[in-house]
């Protein structure tokens, strides 16, 4: 036996294109159209300008200063960047997402991305024994993290409307005991509970059951389940740099729960790798949290460049969701989901087209730059008529 059966029966993740032939536009994987802040930039260089014995050393295991720099983000914009309220370099949540307590450090585990950090979660607090629920179209990485820990699934079909079926996952959770997660807002569809809803579904549920919301696209413009930590202690939120922080390429992802449950999480992480983020990743991450209203400033204009398409797929025809993400989840009744997909490619563009039956009449359009979406309707106006 030359390769392990577990191996063998591996089903992985298949991430959005990365041609090399030739230079598109990517609108593709969700990544944010701008750069991190030139004082991410500056701080990563003064580090290893300055620090260059650093990088032969091992990094702060704990990453204390990261998780201080974190938690001191989340109080600042109540965890929904595009909301928040810049005062020169002061920043304030809204006051509808105010968290009515401090987070601290130890409510904050990272790792490699929010993949890795998902990978970790799955394995802490999914079983076997028992199946968890999920909804039937989500985050495509979940079914491969079921498959890696050879977790049984439930999956819920999503209502009419793409919105996800609160009840029916709340009540199959309850058959099944083994925990629940879902996208919020969720991914492909863009659609967001509100905080009020989760609440109000977690509180029906046992308390012996996990919640796991993935809060990866909060900051443009969802409602974060952070406040409801007070409350719920079955309750573990996942978020990332990717997206709203500008930052995919330096893999950085945390979730925000109570100590005991980033205590469990953390003991699952020493078990495989006891230093998983690296030193620059840690610098960089750090110096992100503490420049707020460039981020702010970013995740309103993406969020604003997401309205104006929004409108624009509308007038041409296209039957489009009401994201509240950095992405549009789209499609026309005259011209198939893979069609506009390969057209568009040949135009210079990478959009998202998913095989998956159910949604393969829709394509998944991440926003860019308004230039960058200007360009792209200048294309939809060609190849639709
Ligand atoms: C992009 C994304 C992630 C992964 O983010 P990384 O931190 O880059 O690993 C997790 N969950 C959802 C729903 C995502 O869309």
């Amino acid at each position: 036996m030359l390769i392990s059966n577990r191996v063998k029966n591996l089903n992985p993740y298949v991430p959005g294109e990365q041609p090399k032939d030739r230079v598109y536009i990517k609108l593709n994987a969700n990544e944010n159209p701008y750069a991190p802040s030139p004082k991410v930039q500056k701080a990563v260089m003064d580090f290893v300008q300055n620090h260059p014995e650093k990088l032969g050393l091992y990094p702060d295991p704990d990453s204390l200063e990261l998780h201080a720099a974190i938690a001191d983000m989340l109080n600042k914009c109540g965890g929904v960047l595009c909301r928040a309220q810049v005062n020169g370099d002061e920043v304030q949540p809204a006051p509808e997402d105010k968290i009515p307590f401090t987070v601290t450090p130890d409510m904050i585990y990272t790792g490699n991305g929010s993949d890795e950090v998902l990978s970790f979660v799955f394995y802490a607090f999914f079983d076997s024994s028992a199946k968890f629920v999920m909804p039937q179209f989500t985050y495509s990485f979940y079914p491969v993290y079921a498959g890696f820990y050879n977790i049984p699934m439930d999956q819920v079909p999503l209502k009419e409307d793409w919105s996800l079926d609160v009840d029916e996952m709340l009540s199959r959770a309850g058959r099944n005991g083994g925990g629940i997660i879902f996208a919020n807002p969720n991914a492909p569809t863009s659609l967001g509970l509100t905080r009020e809803q989760v609440r109000q579904m977690i509180k029906k549920a046992s308390p012996d059951e996990i919640f796991i919301v993935d809060e990866a696209y909060v900051d443009f413009g969802g409602e974060s389940c952070i406040p409801l930590l007070a409350e719920f202690k079955n309750l573990v939120i996942v978020r990332t740099f990717s997206k709203s922080l500008c930052g995919a390429g330096q893999r950085l992802g945390y979730i925000v729960a109570n100590p005991e449950l980033v205590n469990i999480v953390t003991t699952v992480k020493n078990s495989v790798n006891h230093f998983p983020l690296d030193a620059v990743a840690q610098v960089s991450g750090t110096a992100a949290c503490r420049d707020l209203p460039y981020y702010v400033e970013t995740s309103r204009k993406v969020a604003e460049t997401r309205d104006d398409f929004y409108n624009f797929l509308k007038e041409k025809g296209f039957y489009v969701l009401k994201s509240q993400t950095n992405f549009l989840f789209a499609r026309h009744p005259s011209i198939a989901g893979d069609e506009l997909y390969k057209s568009v490619k040949e135009h210079g563009y990478l959009i998202r087209h998913f095989n998956t039956p159910g949604i393969e009449e829709f394509v998944r359009i991440t926003v860019g730059t308004a230039e960058q979406m200007s360009g792209l309707k200048k294309i939809f106006e060609e190849i639709i008529q």
